[in-house]
């Protein structure tokens, strides 16, 4: 870069912090909020994060606290970044918290399974609706019979599935695989368990609660910049946060910069961003994130494939938690059991009553649209449905992201994460 063109930058960014100085300050008076007021930084480590720890520190230094949530799912780079960028800023050192799973939690959902998995339970949306899932803890029963070809397929000695299910559900010492054992599946775009529980509570119980608690009042600074999606573009500046309303509020102090901006703002304090920005990726945070695009799949694959196979493993684990893969798992070799039960078993409602059916419906019935003997699980996937496949395993879609071939499923993968990844108004996720 030119050495005018740094000049430009260096004004345009002093300029721009001023602003959100003015900005704030009006807030604070519109809000009445008092002057000694604390702030807390959403940090996730990434170069928005950096930049909003950076201005709120320049502007109001010693008040500011940063936190950071750690999933158990980071790059190890990220955590050293977030453990060491106050000596960089000159700010308090980061508070890293994270959320721990305990044994009871564990015990909970064993002593839930135990109780439900034992009973046959009717399948109330989607594709099987109507279908009656059959007892998990039975080996004597034609699924449990057909369920001992999956336990030989997937290399496990057990007699029935609640078994394995049981034998899984410890805590691993992880807290990202914690809580994917304990919803039985892996995060997906419509439950982000994993932000919700591993970042958005865990700042607010470790960090902010306790500066409630004790009567203070409290802004939350998050570096979410409108330009990354429409749900983004679309918060408020500044909002009152109505988990503790009148003494809970948050300011998205960056919000109309670009990323040009934030690194600028980098260079004119000097800042060094995460070294994984040097090393290529485009986005820090959980390695990888299961929202991520095909692009940073095979980034991974390529560079740190030490967290593809970290996601295999755990893999393993959560597809013998999940009641769902199990029953699906049977596939094709139970097509006549499922054609069998489905041709008697259908829920319709009529004016407003739930009747049960009779309903017979051939030899090779199709469920809602799906052809039956294309329906097998194997896997609850870490990065669900990719490249037209319905449950692919870690290995596959890795496979999936090195090949030139679907240029146009990447476009669209990509398009939709533009507007869906992470998008929580906290910027806890980049
Ligand atoms: S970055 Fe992705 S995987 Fe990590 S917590 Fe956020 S949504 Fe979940």
């Amino acid at each position: 870069m030119s050495h005018a063109k740094q000049v430009i930058a260096v004004s345009d960014i002093s300029t721009k912090v001023r602003e959100i100085e003015t900005a704030y300050r009006n807030y604070l008076d519109v809000f009445r909020i008092p002057e000694d007021h604390r702030i807390v930084v959403n940090y996730s480590a990434g170069k928005d994060s950096t930049a909003t720890l950076a201005v709120a520190n320049a502007l109001f230094g010693r008040r500011v606290q940063a936190v950071m949530a750690d999933t158990d799912n980071e790059h190890e780079l990220t955590i050293d970044f977030a453990r060491t960028i106050h000596e960089q800023i000159g700010c308090h050192p980061v508070q890293v918290v994270k959320r721990i799973y305990s044994e009871a939690d564990f015990a909970r959902r064993r002593a839930y399974m135990k109780k439900n998995w034992s009973k046959k339970q009717a399948i109330r949306m989607g594709a099987y609706r109507g279908v009656i899932m059959p007892s998990l803890a039975r080996a004597d029963t034609a699924f449990g019979r057909v369920w001992q070809k999956t336990a030989k397929r997937w290399g496990i000695d057990f007699e029935t599935a609640l078994d394995a299910a049981l034998s899984v559900m410890h805590p691993s010492g992880n807290s990202f695989l914690d809580a994917a054992l304990l919803h039985g599946k892996f995060p997906m775009l419509r439950d982000r368990f994993c932000t919700d529980e591993l970042k958005i509570q865990i700042a607010y119980d470790a960090a902010i609660r306790p500066m409630l608690d004790e009567g203070e009042v409290v802004v939350q600074w998050s570096g979410v910049r409108g330009d990354e999606s429409s749900k983004r573009a679309g918060y408020d500046r500044f909002a009152v946060d109505m988990r503790d309303e009148g003494y809970l509020y948050n300011f998205l102090p960056i919000h109309q910069w670009t990323a040009a901006d934030v690194f600028a703002l980098h260079r004119y304090l000097g800042i060094k961003p995460n070294p994984l920005y040097l090393q290529g990726a485009s986005r820090v945070g959980c390695m990888n994130c299961v929202l991520c695009n095909k692009e940073e799949i095979s980034e991974t694959a390529a560079r740190w494939p030490e967290h593809i196979e970290k996601h295999r493993q755990w893999e393993m684990k959560v597809r013998l938690a999940s009641r769902w893969v199990h029953w699906m798992s049977t596939g094709t070799v139970s097509q006549a059991w499922v054609n069998s039960i489905i041709g008697f078993r259908e829920i319709t409602h009529r004016r407003g009553e739930t009747v049960k059916v009779r309903r017979l419906l051939g030899d090779v019935p199709r469920l809602y649209g799906l052809d039956t003997e294309v329906q097998h699980l194997d896997w609850s996937g870490f990065y669900g449905p990719r490249g037209g496949m319905g449950a692919p395993s870690v290995p596959e879609v890795v496979e999936w992201a090195r090949t030139g071939r679907g240029g146009k499923v990447y476009d669209l993968v990509k398009a939709s994460l533009n507007t869906a990844t992470c998008s929580s108004r906290y910027g806890l996720c980049e």
